[in-house]
């Protein structure tokens, strides 16, 4: 890639990196998910995310707006749970509000992240403080947004919205769950991070990783 975008080859290098850590965490995310929920959020996402790289070796596409789409279609189909419909409708609706070209530009990539977390959020319903995903997801973004409005490049402003997930998947620590299966839990579900929150933490670490090694390739 260069600075300032993401081309097809760098979103593939990503979700490389996504997959082979979600399988080097897959232990941990399961332990998060026995706590709060059904112990299957690891088994999960590395059932996705494996097929997902299968999927993209088998034929890269050729435009960011295909690559996305297949993605998220590939986690609808595979992942399962509750996860998997969310994760695969941020792929997808990133896909939709991505062009269909070779690259996206950092303020057409920031489009498609915010369109992407609109749309977990639209299927969802969570916001900031239920214990989801979107306690990691929506900060990084909103992250990502300021920091390139600042002047920050792509790789800078990547690296800091990676370090606001982070941020935001600790925050879920003490939080009562208010979605899905952990809610079921009530005031039990405190003391624990959320596995979504963590896997979604581990997505944008491992672009912030593959930006990183791309631009000292
Ligand atoms: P399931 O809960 O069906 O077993 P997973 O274990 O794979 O599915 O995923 C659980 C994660 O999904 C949770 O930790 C949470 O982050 C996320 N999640 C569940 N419901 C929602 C929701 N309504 N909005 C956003 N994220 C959600
Ligand atoms: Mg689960």
């Amino acid at each position: 890639m260069t600075e300032e975008e993401l081309t097809v080859e760098a979103l593939h290098a990503w979700l490389q990196r996504f997959a082979a850590d979600i399988t080097s965490q897959a232990d941990w995310l399961t332990e998060l998910d026995s706590a709060i929920g059904d112990a299957d959020h690891g088994t999960n996402m590395v059932r996705g995310t494996t097929a997902v790289i299968a999927k993209l070796d088998a034929g890269t596409p050729a435009t960011v707006q295909d690559l996305l789409k297949s993605v998220g279609m590939t986690l609808v189909s595979t992942v399962g749970g509750a996860s998997g419909s969310l994760y695969g409708t941020f792929f997808l609706e990133m896909g939709r509000n991505s062009p269909a070209s070779g690259q996206l530009k950092a303020a057409e990539f920031e489009g498609a992240v915010r369109a992407g977390v609109d749309g977990v959020i639209a299927r969802g319903h969570a916001g900031i403080g239920d214990k989801t995903m979107i306690d990691a997801l929506e900060p990084a973004t909103t992250v990502l947004a300021k920091s390139l409005a600042n002047g920050t490049d792509l790789r800078g402003s990547i690296a800091t919205a990676a370090a606001a997930a982070s941020k935001g998947r600790d925050s879920t620590k003490p939080l009562v769950a208010r979605k899905g299966r952990a809610s079921y839990l009530g005031d039990r579900s405190a003391g624990h991070i959320d596995p979504g929150a963590a896997s979604a933490a581990i997505l944008v670490a491992a672009l912030a990783a593959s930006v990183e090694e791309g631009s000292t390739r």
